[in-house]
């Protein structure tokens, strides 16, 4: 035990050194690295998606969408992009600072660490070290225990792709974690659970580490009367089936308003059967719980009593069937945690105000849906409401895009990425003023007197 440790920091030592070097910092071999990444990529994705399926039966257009072919598409984009984001920013200079000129210059971190979560095993390495290579970092990969097989093939790309002292790949669980937050590094990019959240910032805070935190918690997902409800009830079943559930951006609860409530359901019901068919629990399409622990912590939110559809759970192939609850109130236990899996609790609400309240008593969201027609209802919600980001008439596909910047707040984390935002992640921005070294007005010297303080007076207000 004692030995993996020490290596754990021989490797962390060889990639400062190797840093020192300033290799990364170049621009073109940056890109050579990404362009090398996605054709490693390429080249093992038939194996990425045998060890999605063989970790919990993810099927083969969920891997390619939104495992392999995400990561790909924003690869390309920081190809296409880096040269300009990197270049240094010119900037206005307040008069007052006159004569001199301003510029952001870019660097990166050093050495970053990317502690990833099981459930998109893949993307969830991949998507933040782009950006920490697009950059210019060395980065250290911790993958999650739990998608065992996933992280070996994404050892073996990056190893192919990386000499370990760029990037390095550990792939154990909580005792290597823990040895890698002993060592100091210059950022901390994590993705989990709120809970372990906690630990990392507290490891972080030792070295006064700069991090990100992309939690997780309970989305919202509301549906108001003005909405198209065939529209929300197809949305909302595939947000809530894919990836079996277990995806941070899943739409955790349905908040429901009363008059249309009867007509969801029937919909959410017609859907189900529409998109798994009436045999789901051979259905190929659907996705398995992670582990057996999960599987128990599951079947354990579902309240018999209030199970409008579905409830049918096999403990051997940990099978959950796409459950509707019906009349949940905020104390059920299903609404004490954030649920991952294909569990659907029915709110109901009167007005919008009473479904905001219900929003606003709970934890700031990762994610917030809202299905309306209504522009005045679209514009309060969003407006009125803390969470990380989110669709109005959709739900997760905001997670797919590299224009929109993606992240939580409060409890869903702290931080942001996806496309430049991931570039801007992992870059130190060095504002530097020039100043002339011809002309030097005396204003700001001592000695003070009265004169000079009425001009700074007139030029600073
Ligand atoms: P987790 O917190 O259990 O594990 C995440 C990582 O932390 C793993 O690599 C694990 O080995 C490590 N870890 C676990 N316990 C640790 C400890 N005590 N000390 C140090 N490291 C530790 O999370 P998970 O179950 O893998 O993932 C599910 C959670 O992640 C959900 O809450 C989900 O919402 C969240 N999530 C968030 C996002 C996002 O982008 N915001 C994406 C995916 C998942």
């Amino acid at each position: 035990m004692k030995k993996k440790f020490s290596a754990v920091t021989k490797l962390i030592e060889n990639q400062k050194t190797y840093y020192k070097k300033g290799s990364t910092r170049d621009l073109d071999f940056r890109i050579t690295h990404l362009k090398k990444l996605k054709s490693t990529i390429i080249k093992y994705e038939n194996e990425i998606l045998q060890a999605l399926k063989n970790d919990f039966h993810k099927p083969e257009f969920e891997s390619y969408a939104s495992e392999i072919g995400i990561v790909l598409s924003e690869i390309s984009y920081h190809i296409k992009n880096l040269k300009k984001w990197s270049k240094p920013e010119r900037v206005k200079t307040p008069f007052i600072l006159f004569p001199a000129t301003s510029h952001n210059y870019h660097e990166p971190y050093g050495i970053v660490l990317i502690i990833a979560p099981w459930n998109y095993p893949f993307q969830l390495v991949m998507n933040p070290l782009i950006g920490a290579v697009s950059a210019g970092n060395c980065a250290a990969v911790k993958t999650s225990e739990l998608a065992h097989e996933s992280s070996l093939i994404v050892k073996k790309i990056i190893e192919e792709t990386f000499l370990p002292e760029y990037v390095s790949v550990f792939t154990g669980g909580i005792p290597v974690s823990t040895a890698l937050l002993n060592e100091r590094f210059d950022y901390i990019f994590y993705t989990g659970s709120t809970n372990v959240g906690k630990i990392v910032m507290e490891a972080a805070a030792k070295n006064l580490t700069p991090l990100t935190l992309e939690l997780g918690g309970k989305s919202p997902c509301i549906v108001e009367k003005s909405a198209n409800l065939e529209a929300a009830a197809k949305k909302i079943i595939w947000g809530k089936i894919l990836n079996g559930g277990q995806s941070c951006v899943s739409p955790d609860y349905i908040l429901v308003q009363k008059e249309i409530k009867e007509n969801l359901i029937e919909l959410l019901i017609e859907q189900i059967k529409k998109q798994l068919g009436d045999d789901i629990e051979n259905n190929e399409d659907f996705c398995r719980i992670i582990n057996d622990s999960h599987f128990t912590r599951l079947t354990r939110l579902i309240d018999r009593n209030k199970i409008i559809f579905g409830g049918k759970t096999i403990k051997n192939s940990r099978y959950i069937e796409p459950t509707i609850l019906n009349n949940v109130t905020v104390d059920d236990p299903v609404m004490k945690e954030e649920i991952f899996g294909p569990i659907i609790p029915l709110i109901d609400f009167n007005t919008i105000d009473d479904a905001m309240e219900t929003v606003k008593s709970l934890e700031k969201p990762l994610a917030l849906y809202l299905y309306t027609n209504n522009i005045q209802i679209e514009k309060q919600v969003i407006n009125g409401l803390a969470f990380g980001g989110g669709c109005i008439n959709d739900n997760i596909i905001h997670f797919a895009s590299n224009f929109l910047n993606f992240g939580g707040v409060g409890n869903s984390g702290m931080g942001k990425y996806h496309g430049k935002a991931s570039y801007v992640t992992f870059t130190h921005i060095k504002g530097i003023l020039k100043a002339s070294s011809l002309i030097d007005i005396n204003l700001r010297y001592p000695p003070y007197n009265r004169k000079k303080i009425d001009i700074i007076k007139k030029l600073l207000k």
